[in-house]
């Protein structure tokens, strides 16, 4: 049995355990309670490819990560990341 999770995601629940998902394909990420934001699944690319404006944004933003679903490339999660510069 499987139940939706959140977009493009769902929690399978099988004789071996519970996973992750792709509700799109059924590829599975992880087990269930491990987060996807994994690095074999992450993306990453400049703000700017979050939109225009983000090209001349002041914050501290240094890059976007999208992590997507290895089998069918489907993105399940995104998030700008701030990082420390030494200067
Ligand atoms: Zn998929």
């Amino acid at each position: 049995m499987n139940r939706p999770l959140r977009e493009n995601l769902e929690v399978e629940s099988a004789a071996d355990g519970e996973w992750l998902r792709c509700a799109d394909c059924g590829g599975r990420l992880c087990p269930f309670g491990q987060t996807g934001r994994q690095p074999r699944f992450r993306r990453v690319f400049p703000p700017a490819k979050a939109g225009p404006l983000m090209k001349n944004s002041r914050k501290a933003v240094t890059c976007l990560k999208k992590y997507t679903v290895p089998h069918c490339g489907v993105l399940f999660d995104a998030q700008m990341v701030k990082e420390k510069h030494e200067v």
